[in-house]
């Protein structure tokens, strides 16, 4: 019995596993505007769209599905998806390596959101 050791992400499946974010954090706006509109404030998303409205940035649905088209990450220069489409700035990612049991992880330490290099 040997155990393989984890594969590290290549640049590719990175790049690919943030783009697909873009679309999931673009979601995230529509159903933080519609519970802030519905009365439903304390839901993720919703403090979320709060948090970004805090600090100055009108949250829009238009706006936000712009900028979830427009998300290109740039390889070694990753931004972080969430920072992107809800406040249109550009925030780096961290990489933490694969271990055994979970593959590598990309972290926000703006927002503090947390992605999976992994197409699966
Ligand atoms: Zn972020």
């Amino acid at each position: 019995m040997t155990s393989t050791p984890p594969i590290p992400a290549t640049e590719e499946v990175r790049l690919a596993s943030l783009l697909r974010q873009a679309p999931l954090e673009f979601a995230r706006v529509v159903y933080g505007l519609n519970d802030r509109a519905s009365g439903r404030a304390g839901t993720m998303a919703a403090e979320e769209v709060a948090r970004t409205v805090r600090q100055g940035v009108p949250v829009t649905r238009e706006r936000a599905e712009q900028r979830a088209r427009a998300y290109l990450p740039v390889a070694g220069h990753e931004h972080c998806p969430r920072c992107w489409v809800f406040n249109g700035i550009k925030s780096p990612l961290h990489f933490r390596e694969a271990s055994d049991d979970r593959p590598e992880t990309a972290i926000c330490k703006v927002c503090g959101a947390e992605y999976t290099s992994s197409l699966e």
